[in-house]
């Protein structure tokens, strides 16, 4: 039709569609547990929209996802009678790569070798563009919930796709995937073979809320050449919630597999979190600590949140009502038994019984990784590796749970030039008369390992923590200790090192040279705010310190950055 329209991939679209058909995944089967995400989430939102537009004229009765397979044809197709997509979205959300980070993946992957791009590109979530893993062209022909008319588009994953009217479309989504000739030889992998499908929507997507429906083949006309009766539909999936299931009943792989579906990730989480509440206030939630770190998870608006079911219906993703911004990498989902099912981000902020939820929730992690880090020690370096950053932001945020996080920080020390130390074991390798924590903060662990205000610590054996992240700066100047020990900057103010002895040798030696420190006191007077004798510095002649209250040079370098 003269409606057609030809449009280019945008580049970045084109090089991801590059790599999902020279596919550098091994596992092409996921690419129906993608399709059967989308549909699943399409359903989920339309839910939603007919209970908050009530003028929204759309037949909710009966929402469903379908998979029909054509063997003569080898086609497979995904169907739901979800939200549907306009023509306008279909080219914003089909034709164009929105998610942050894609350039930086990029970028990677040209770096890395295949097997690690393997990892990467799974991090990175790969949704849609996977069919092209087993098709050699997609068709997509949907219709918005409440248009009149839908659009079909089309591609062979090169260079474009055409997009075009139609008039007849049902309302919701169907993806169609002309699948290739050479996964037909691999029963296993033939995705025109009813079993197949069957076997991989068992193995990926069981969980899934909504009915996934199959009609099984008509069987051949009887010998007295009677008809067999029409076949009904079949439901595949089980759609029972795993978080509503006892614990004992639910396999790790279907954990996993959860876990993938509501992270959109290609891994297995690092840890799996139950935990539930019966009576008054009634509630369930399965939670996941991923294994990476998302790309933006250091960037402004990056998702935060876990998803919120009510009585098994899904509500909202990124309830950030539920988790504080410094466990913005938790996943998964809460499932409350008395909420309304009309309920608001905003009224979910006052909500008592939301904030209950959520004081539980962050304590039932904080334990969770403090086990960890007795239990499996590599686990626990992984997390902090991956989201200790995120976490010490707590240490600001959350005074509540200050100990809790604090137990679970682990920091850069001289005690030991690879491994971090947490600061129980600091505690326990304190010197002999040694009363304080100490500290320097910097842009490296070699700028501060040769700071002079090192000398005297190190010279009577006193391990320091070597803090180089930005955020160490502000959370030092807010958190005054720990086990009844104070945290003390090296690089501020009096560190009150001296023996009894050599106090009194200081004593001494403050009288001998007043005259000069007098001197030099009023000489600098422009520049420093007082000339003392040290005994911090033992081969340095001289050092600069900051004033107890001053800000350190690294957070003064930090607020100049940002222009104050
Ligand atoms: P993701 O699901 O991670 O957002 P995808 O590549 O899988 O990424 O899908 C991109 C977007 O296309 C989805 O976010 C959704 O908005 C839209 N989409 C895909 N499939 C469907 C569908 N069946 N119905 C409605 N919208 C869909
Ligand atoms: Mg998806």
């Amino acid at each position: 039709s003269t409606a057609t329209e030809t449009i280019e991939f945008q580049a970045e679209s084109r090089q991801l569609l590059q790599l999902m058909i020279h596919s550098i995944y091994s596992n092409k089967d996921i690419f129906l547990r993608e399709l059967i995400s989308n549909a699943s989430d399409a359903l989920d939102k339309l839910r939603l929209e007919s209970l908050q537009d009530k003028d929204l004229d759309v037949d909710t009765s009966d929402l469903h996802l379908e998979l029909v397979i054509d063997k003569e044809n080898r086609t497979l197709t995904v169907r739901d009678n979800g939200i549907g997509m306009s023509r306008d979205e279909v080219v914003d959300l089909i034709g164009t790569i929105a998610k942050s980070g894609t350039a930086e993946l990029l970028a990677k992957l040209k770096e890395t070798d295949p097997a690690a791009s393997q990892e990467l590109i799974g991090q990175f979530g790969v949704g849609f563009y996977s069919s092209f893993m087993v098709a050699d062209t997609v068709t997509l022909v949907t219709r918005k919930a409440g248009e009149s008319a839908g659009v079909r588009w089309e591609s062979a994953g090169e260079g474009s796709y055409t997009i075009e009217p139609v008039d007849d479309a049902p309302q919701g989504t169907a993806v169609t995937l002309a699948l290739k000739a050479e996964d037909a030889e691999d029963s296993l992998h033939d995705y025109a073979n009813p079993a197949t499908v069957r076997r991989i929507v068992k193995k990926y997507s069981d969980f899934i809320t909504w009915p996934i429906r199959m009609t099984p083949e008509k069987a051949a006309a009887t010998e007295e050449g009677e008809e067999p009766a029409e076949p009904q539909p079949e439901t595949v999936n089980s759609m029972k919630a795993l978080w509503a299931r006892a614990q004992k009943d639910v396999t790790p792989e279907e954990y996993n597999e959860f876990y993938r579906h509501v992270s959109h990730d290609w891994q297995e989480p690092l840890e799996t979190i139950r935990l539930a509440a019966e009576g008054t206030f009634e509630y369930q939630a399965l939670l996941f600590l991923p294994q990476v770190a998302p790309m933006d998870l250091y960037m402004r608006d990056s998702r935060r949140g876990v998803q919120l079911y009510v009585r098994r219906v899904f509500i909202m993703d990124d309830c950030e009502a539920l988790v504080p911004e410094y466990l913005r990498f938790v996943k998964g989902v809460v499932d409350a038994a008395d909420l309304s099912l009309n309920v608001s981000r905003e009224i979910l902020q006052q909500d008592r019984q939301i904030s209950a939820i959520r004081r539980r929730l962050v304590k039932k992690v904080l334990s969770t990784v403090r086990t960890m880090m007795t239990e499996e020690p590599e686990k626990y370096t992984t997390f902090w590796d991956q989201f200790g950053r995120a976490v010490k932001e707590g240490l600001i945020s959350d005074h509540d749970n200050l100990d809790a996080i604090l137990e679970i920080s682990s920091f850069a020390s001289t005690h030991d030039a690879e491994k971090p130390t947490t600061l129980a074991q600091y505690v326990e390798r304190m010197k002999d008369g040694q009363e304080h924590i100490y500290y320097m903060t910097g842009d490296s662990r070699s700028s501060i390992e040769s700071s002079p205000h090192m000398e005297a610590l190190r010279d009577r054996g006193y391990e320091v923590l070597l803090l180089t992240d930005p955020i160490d700066e502000v959370w030092v100047d807010q958190v005054p200790g720990f086990d009844d020990k104070e945290l003390r900057s090296i690089a501020k103010g009096q560190v009150d090192l001296e023996t009894e002895e050599q106090k009194e040798k200081a004593g001494e030696q403050r009288e001998e040279f007043a005259g000069l420190l007098d001197w030099m006191g009023t000489t600098l007077a422009d520049d420093v705010k007082e000339v003392r004798l040290s005994s911090r510095l033992t081969t340095s002649a001289a050092c600069l310190v900051n004033d107890e209250n001053d800000m350190s040079p690294t957070l003064e370098k930090m607020y100049r950055a940002m222009g104050q």
